[in-house]
C-alpha cells in the first residue's frame, strides 16, 4: 500500500435532501439534520432537513397562495392531473417500491403491495367529479329549492409516520388536492425519500406550483404547523401519545383533525378454525412488514384446545422463515427494524416477558444475519396474561404475545382490557361464533378468517378507542368529507306574471 493510499479521505457525507416549496426543490436552512438509514445495513444513505418554524411558516405561505387558483380549477381538470399522476407511479412504480424499501427495510415484495395500496387511493380520487356532487331537492316550499354543495377547506397538512412511507401520505393528498385544497406534508423525518419522489412525480403530473409541498423536519416543524392561522385541516398518523397532542394542539387552535395512533390487534383462534389457514394468516399478520404495522396481530387468542397446536405449529412456520437484508435483491420473508434503537427496544420485550413470568416459545434474539442491519427475527411468547407489559405495550415488532382463553365470552373480555381499538380477526367455521365477534368485539376494524382486516381506499380506515383521534377517518366518503366543508343553498325564485301561467310538466302534454 502506497502512503497516499494509506491516508485516503474520510468518505462525504451523504447529501442533505431538499424541501418541496411552491414547485421548487429548495435546500434548508436549518442546520439541524437527522440521518436517514438503510435498515438492512445499518447505513446512513441519506439527510433529513430538520426545518425551523420559519421555513415552515413560509411553506404554509406558498401552499395559502396557491388556494384561490386551484380551488378555482374546475373539477375534471383536478381529476385529470390526478390520472396523470397515477400513470407516472406506474411507470416508476419499480422505483418508489425500492426507495421504499432502502429506507424502511420492508421486503420489496411488501413495499410493491403497499405502493399499490397508495394507488388505490389515488384511483379512487380520480373519480372525484362524482365523489363531490352534492344533493339536491327541489320545491322544499312554494318555488323553493334546496341543494348541498362541497367546498374545498384551504391548507392541509399531513404528518406521517415511518412504516409506510408511500402509502400512508397517499391515504392523504390525493383526496385532500383533487378536493380543491392544497396540501403541506411533513413525513417521517426516518423516511423521507419516498415522499420527495412522490413530490417529483406530482410536479410531472403538471400539479400547479404551491399545490403540494414538503417540509421536513421534527416536533418544532409540527407544532409551528399545528399552530399556523392558515392552517385547516391536520391529518396525523403516528403513535398513540403523539396521536392524541397532535389532535388537542390542533383542535385548540382552531383545525379540524383526524389523528390516527398506534394500536395493538387481537386474532382470536375458535377450536373450528381451518388451523392451517388460521396460522398462514397469524404469520403474515404478526410478522409481516416485520411486524411494523398498526394492523399487525400482535395478540393471538386461542380458544380451548386448540392452543397448543397452534403454538407448536406457528413456533414451526416462524422459526423458519427466512430473515435478511432486503435491498440487494436476494428474497426474503422477512427485513429487518427502522433503526437500531427500535431494535434493541422490540428485543427489550424477550427480557420483560421472562420477567413477567411468560414463555418465550420461539426467541427471535438468535441466528440474526450478518451485518449492521437492525435485525430481529420472529418470536413468539405463549402464555401471557392481559395485565402484563406485553399485552398492553404496543411493540410494533415481529413480537407476538398468545393469551389462552378457554371460551369466545373470555376472549371477548381480553380484548375490552386493550386500550386500543384498531383491528381484530376471528378465525372460526362457525357463523355464531363470527356474528358474536363482530357485534361485540371493542375495535374498528373487524376481520373474519382475514388476518389483516385493513379497509382498501374506497371504505374508511376506521380505528376506535385510542388508535383514533377525531370524528372522520382517512379514505372513502369520510375522506372527503373531512377535506371538505358543506354547503346547503337554499332558493326562492319569484315568478314574473309571464311565468306564473306556464303550467306543470305532468300537464303540458
Ligand atoms: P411517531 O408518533 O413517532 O411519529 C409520527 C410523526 O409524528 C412523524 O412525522 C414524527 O416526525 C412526528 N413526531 C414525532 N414525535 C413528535 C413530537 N413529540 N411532537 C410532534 N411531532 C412528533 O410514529 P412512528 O414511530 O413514525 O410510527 C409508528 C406508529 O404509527 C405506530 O404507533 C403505529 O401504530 C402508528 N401507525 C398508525 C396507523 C393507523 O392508521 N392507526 C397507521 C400507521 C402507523
Amino acid at each position: 500500500m502506497t502512503a497516499s493510499a494509506a491516508v485516503s479521505s474520510p468518505p462525504a457525507a451523504p447529501p442533505v435532501i431538499p424541501l418541496l416549496s411552491n414547485g421548487s426543490w429548495i435546500p434548508s436552512s436549518s442546520s439541524r439534520t437527522s440521518d436517514v438509514f438503510n435498515p438492512s445495513t445499518g447505513k446512513v444513505i441519506a439527510r433529513v432537513p430538520l426545518c425551523s418554524a420559519s421555513e415552515a411558516n413560509a411553506i404554509v405561505q406558498a401552499a395559502a397562495a396557491a388556494g384561490p387558483a386551484w380551488a378555482a380549477t374546475p373539477v375534471v381538470e383536478r381529476a385529470r392531473v390526478m390520472f396523470r399522476f397515477r400513470e407516472l407511479l406506474l411507470q416508476r412504480f419499480d422505483e418508489l417500491a425500492r426507495t421504499v424499501t432502502r429506507e424502511h427495510g420492508k421486503t420489496l415484495a411488501e413495499a410493491k403491495a403497499s405502493v399499490q395500496r397508495g394507488v388505490e387511493v389515488v384511483e379512487f380520487a380520480c373519480g372525484i367529479p362524482s365523489l363531490l356532487m352534492g344533493q339536491s331537492l327541489p320545491d322544499v316550499a312554494r318555488s323553493v329549492d334546496c341543494e348541498t354543495v362541497r367546498h374545498p377547506v384551504g391548507v392541509c397538512v399531513g404528518i406521517t409516520p415511518f412504516n409506510f412511507p408511500a402509502m400512508v401520505p397517499m391515504w392523504m393528498f390525493p383526496v385532500a388536492i383533487t378536493c380543491g385544497n392544497t396540501f403541506v406534508l411533513k413525513p417521517s423525518e426516518k423516511v423521507p425519500l419516498s415522499a420527495n419522489l412522490m413530490g417529483q412525480l406530482l410536479i410531472e403530473a403538471g400539479l400547479p406550483p404551491g399545490v403540494f409541498n414538503i417540509v421536513h423536519g421534527d416536533k418544532e416543524v409540527v407544532d409551528a404547523l399545528l399552530t399556523h392561522e392558515l392552517v385547516r385541516a391536520v391529518s396525523f398518523v403516528g403513535s398513540t401519545a403523539i396521536a392524541r397532542y397532535v389532535y388537542e394542539t390542533g383542535t385548540k387552535h382552531g383545525k379540524r383533525v383526524q389523528s390516527a395512533g398506534g394500536a395493538k390487534n387481537h386474532l382470536i383462534i375458535m377450536p373450528d378454525a381451518d388451523l392451517e389457514q388460521a396460522v398462514a394468516a397469524l404469520q403474515a399478520s404478526a410478522f409481516g412488514c416485520a411486524g411494523e404495522r398498526c394492523m399487525a396481530g400482535s395478540i393471538a387468542v386461542p380458544v380451548g384446545d386448540v392452543a397448543n397446536r397452534l403454538v407448536d405449529r406457528l413456533c414451526d412456520k416462524a422459526g423458519s422463515m427466512t430473515v435478511g437484508p432486503t435491498d440487494d435483491g436476494a428474497e426474503v420473508d422477512m427485513g429487518p427494524l427502522i433503526t437500531a434503537a427500535h431494535r434493541d427496544r422490540v428485543a427489550g420485550y424477550l427480557d420483560i416477558a421472562q420477567k413477567e413470568g411468560a414463555t418465550v416459545a420461539l426467541d427471535g434474539r438468535s441466528n440474526l444475519p450478518v451485518g449492521d442491519g437492525f435485525f430481529v427475527r420472529p418470536t413468539v411468547i405463549d402464555k401471557v396474561e392481559p395485565e402484563m407489559q406485553l399485552a398492553r405495550d404496543e411493540i410494533f415488532g415481529p413480537v407476538l404475545s398468545v393469551i389462552r382463553a378457554n371460551s369466545l365470552e373470555q376472549a371477548l373480555a381480553v380484548g375490552r382490557k386493550c386500550p386500543y381499538g384498531n383491528g381484530a380477526s376471528i378465525f372460526t367455521n362457525s357463523g355464531y361464533a363470527a356474528r358474536q365477534f363482530k357485534q361485540h368485539f371493542n375495535a374498528g376494524m373487524i376481520g373474519i378468517n382475514v388476518g389483516v382486516p385493513a379497509p382498501m381506499a374506497w371504505f374508511p380506515f376506521t380505528g376506535w378507542n385510542q388508535s383514533f383521534f377525531g370524528d372522520l377517518h382517512v379514505q372513502g366518503q369520510e375522506g372527503i368529507q373531512f377535506y371538505t366543508q358543506q354547503k346547503t343553498i337554499t332558493t326562492r325564485w319569484f315568478a314574473t306574471a309571464a311565468e306564473s301561467t306556464v303550467d306543470p310538466i305532468w300537464r303540458s302534454k
